[in-house]
């Protein structure tokens, strides 16, 4: 392990060498301890001068990521273009994922009608007013945003990069709802935007994903994230850390397989209890139970240490709207949480990516479960403006 060798020359509480043995054991054991530190903190150095915000955060934040890449203030703003979910309407399966309360994360889900370009109109002024934000990302949110025919697809995305101040679109999907004709779209407009496809995942456990009613195995998944690698489309992924029956080392086994894939981004969540979900009904009947803060925090810095540093981290913490959190309530606000993993990082010495080892092989199994080929229009809940920052 790394963490312990980045304090020890600092606060001197290295193993005593009575423990080891012979003076020819100390000295080996010495040896190798001042070898693996050099190198540990070569790699440091050059990552740091490589990537100032990893001195300043210990992390790649999407905030630096879009300093980098444009000369304006970007901001996200979230949209519900109308879609619903086939997890949902019966196509893959009931129910959703059990704890999937679409409200409870992205509450435009609720409410009046108001068309993209309406949300867009909103959320521009919202941001510029409250961030002074000079261009967005239209961020398709909410359920299943690849879940249409290719032509409503095409009206949905296209209505929203109509604005002049839309530089970019992120869509938000499932990895067994996405066409060859959908990514071909997509990447359509690469040569023009800064286009993101966002794939839920969660977990490479498949064992986990049926207990969670996924509706979807990890060699979907891949097959989804192989499909989209031959386009110019950017990539983020995203994973719950939490997850009922899931152990540390099976939340490092995602981290690892995701660090391997060549990705763009990655969004983190914990685990939440919603009203109104199965999960809510697991929670009351004793059957799960959620994560303390200082856990979470912990293993959002173990998950980051195995991830490339110049992955970006586009979210650390999972964001509950209006009164529909059951557990775990905790007297933190999301950045106090996302700070708190960068004093983690820094309180061991460590930084995004320190784990990370290009040579883990990463299971690529191409073989695949047939993705959702049917897709209905679009359904017709009526969304209503909602806007995030980032
Ligand atoms: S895929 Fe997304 S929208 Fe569909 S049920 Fe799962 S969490 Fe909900």
């Amino acid at each position: 392990m790394l963490r312990p060798l980045a304090a020890w020359p600092q606060n001197k509480s290295r193993p005593s060498p009575i423990l080891y043995g012979s003076v020819s054991c100390r000295f080996v054991f010495d040896n190798f301890y001042y070898s693996c530190y050099s190198n540990f903190m070569k790699n440091f150095s050059v990552s740091f001068q490589q990537s100032p915000y990893l001195l300043k955060y210990r992390f790649f934040p999407f905030r630096e990521y879009l300093k980098e890449q444009f000369p304006y203030k970007v901001h996200k703003i979230s949209l519900h273009a109308g879609f619903t979910c086939p997890n949902r309407d019966g196509r893959v399966g009931v129910g959703g994922c059990t704890y999937c309360a679409n409200e409870s994360f992205s509450p435009n889900v609720k409410g009046p009608y108001l068309s993209i370009k309406e949300q867009i109109k909103k959320g521009k002024a919202f941001h510029k007013q409250r961030y002074g934000a000079e261009k967005f990302i239209a961020y398709f949110q909410s359920f299943t945003n690849t879940y249409a025919d290719v032509e409503t697809l095409r009206l949905c995305y296209e209505e929203a990069l109509a604005d002049k101040d839309v530089i970019g679109i992120s869509i938000g999907t499932r990895p067994d709802c996405i066409t060859d004709d959908s990514i071909d779209l997509i990447n359509g407009y690469t040569e023009n935007y800064h286009v993101w496809i966002e794939y839920g995942l969660q977990s490479i456990h498949d064992a986990t994903l049926r207990r969670m009613n996924r509706g979807h195995d990890y060699r979907t998944f891949l097959n989804a994230i192989n499909r989209t690698k031959k386009t110019c489309i950017r990539i983020c992924v995203h994973v719950i850390l939490g997850l009922p029956g899931e152990t540390r080392e099976d939340m490092i086994e995602t981290a690892k397989a995701v660090a391997g894939l060549n990705i763009q981004g990655i969004k983190l969540h914990h685990l939440y209890v919603a009203k109104n979900t199965a999960l809510a009904k697991e929670y009351f009947e004793g059957k799960i139970q959620t994560l303390d803060m200082n856990t979470y925090i912990q293993l959002a810095a173990d998950f980051l240490e195995h991830i490339p540093s110049d992955v970006t981290v586009q979210r650390l913490v999972g964001d509950t709207h209006g009164d529909f959190l059951i557990s775990p309530v905790w007297k933190a606000s999301k950045a106090e949480i996302t700070s708190g993993i960068s004093r983690e990082l820094e309180h061991r010495g460590s930084y995004q990516g320190c784990l990370y080892k290009s040579e883990i092989p990463v299971r690529t199994n191409h073989l695949t479960s047939a993705p959702v080929l049917h897709i209905q229009g679009q359904d017709s809940k009526k969304p209503k403006l909602h806007t995030i920052n980032i």
